[in-house]
């Protein structure tokens, strides 16, 4: 029963093909999202596991759960978070992966799978502006992992004591740098670390949405002089709100001069660093001594595949390797994966950024990436001309918006009901914010490869219908 009979095999695989390809070549063709999720506990109760079902009616329920049961963040006209299609190469990669089954704990047992992720996070460290020598790194489930990692190799780095004593084994009340704007991972990675929420300064923003750079330098001053110890200075490279980049060169420098280490969280913006003329979007990156990228954001593959970049690769050793020989594992290298990441058993991430990236090579990349930044231009000024008020600034494609038409046109419960209305379209789907200071705006973003202009085209003509149907209700 857990491997099928050659025939039946065969028939199975015809029938994933078939559920695949056709969800790519008409997925499009449905509602982005679904009215409502009526029929969804009678499909998950026909199964009671107490007998064997067959592999095509199993999989037909499976087919039918996820055709019906889902936001489609693959639609060419999902315009919600930074969730694009998935490459077509990225597909077959996490296919082929999950049939070969690679362990990538040890290097020794999958050198292909180690060679090729080694390969991937030194380009990609390149591409940040990280020397060939220097830039090493390790893939993770997501760019929460990758931040997570950062607070760990920096905690480690400035603290060699830490790995053995932790948070006890710190000279002083340990403290990490954010934005208002920053995301919400690393309050989770300071709840990991022992650290807590108490340890995150959350430096305020600029009327831009951008992290003020005075006030990070009187906080750490502030705080070193109190004898707190300083551990992480964090800058956004796109905001997951507005999408806007954190003045990171300065940034840089204020870390710098305070001797505490500075991490730029790239995890959708890091698009800038593909894409020739928007790469000094990222200037001053190169100077961090640690890097997060997310390829299921900004590459387009299947979730989960975010990169941890850094120039200190020997650090994750310090940071990851087990003091306690595990005598279980083949070989306890310093270069095993095991011995460098939070995971152990893992996934061989790194071949649907392999495969995707080998097949439509870095110009792809840029030309598909340059042609959504064109096409966050086009939403821009098509809200303008039809009375949205923008209110971001970002040369990334992300647009935050309220309505100018109307008197209550920032407010929550408008907004609310205009972003409600565009998603029982069906036609497309946006999301809400709130940004620094509190305010709530619409959010569109364009993160879709397949998104075309009459995608965006659609989006607006969604956005009036939804203003006359709230005009016209009250
Ligand atoms: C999405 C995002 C994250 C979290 O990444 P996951 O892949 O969802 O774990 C971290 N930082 C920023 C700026 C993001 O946009």
């Amino acid at each position: 029963m857990l491997s099928l009979d050659a025939e039946a095999r065969r028939a199975l695989w015809a029938e994933v093909a078939r559920a695949v390809d056709a969800y790519a070549e008409t997925g499009a063709n449905g509602p982005v999202a679904n009215a409502s999720n009526d029929g969804l506990a009678e499909l998950v109760a026909r199964f009671d596991f107490t007998a064997p079902c067959a592999p095509a009616d199993a999989l037909a329920a499976a087919v039918d759960g996820l055709t019906r049961f889902q936001v489609h963040a693959p639609h060419p006209r999902y315009f919600g978070l930074f969730n694009p299609a998935p490459t077509t190469m990225g597909v077959a990669a996490d296919a082929l992966v999950a049939a070969f089954n690679p362990q990538l704990a040890t290097a020794s047992h999958s050198p292909f799978a180690a060679a090729v992720e080694s390969q991937l996070v030194r380009a990609f460290g390149g591409r940040f502006g990280y020397s060939p020598e220097e830039a090493d790194g390790t893939f993770t489930s997501g760019g929460a992992e990758a931040n997570a990692t950062a607070l760990l190799l920096a905690l480690t780095r400035a603290c060699p004591a830490f790995a053995r004593g932790g948070a006890r084994a710190l000279p002083g009340d340990p403290k990490i740098y954010i934005s208002e704007e920053a995301h919400a991972s690393f309050h989770k990675a300071a709840r990991m670390t022992g650290l807590g929420d108490d340890a995150v300064r959350v430096i305020p923003v600029d009327r831009t949405l951008r992290m003020k750079v005075d006030g990070l330098r009187t906080a750490i001053a502030k705080d070193k002089a109190a004898g707190a110890f300083p551990v992480l200075v964090v800058a956004t490279a796109g905001t997951t709100s507005a999408g806007v980049i954190d003045p990171v060169a300065s940034i840089a420098e204020v870390a710098s001069r305070a001797g505490v280490a500075f991490h730029v969280d790239a995890a959708w913006g890091g698009l800038a660093a593909l894409v020739p003329e928007l790469s000094s979007l990222l200037d001053g990156c190169a100077r961090a001594d640690s890097i997060t990228f997310d390829a299921h954001k900004a590459l387009s593959v299947p979730m989960a595949a975010g990169m941890f970049l850094t120039r200190h690769g020997d650090a994750l050793a310090q940071t990851f390797r087990p003091s306690a020989a595990a005598s279980y594992m083949p070989r306890n290298a310093s270069r095993d994966p095991y011995a460098r990441s939070m995971q152990w058993s893992r996934r061989f991430t790194g071949l649907k950024v392999w495969l995707s990236l080998a097949v439509a090579s870095w110009d792809g990349y840029a030309d598909s990436l340059r042609r959504q930044v064109a096409l966050g231009e086009t939403l821009r000024a098509r809200l303008r001309g039809d009375g949205w008020v923008v209110a971001n600034e970002t040369a990334l494609p992300v647009v935050c918006f309220t309505d100018g038409t109307r008197a209550d046109g920032n407010s929550a419960a408008y907004l609310n009901g205009v972003a409600r209305a565009v998603a029982a379209s069906g036609s497309a789907w946006i999301s809400m914010t709130r940004v620094a200071g509190g305010a709530r705006l619409l959010r569109a973003c364009i993160t879709n490869y397949a998104t075309k202009e009459s995608d965006v085209d659609a989006l607006a003509r969604a956005l009036i219908a939804a203003r006359e149907s709230i005009r016209s209700a009250s």
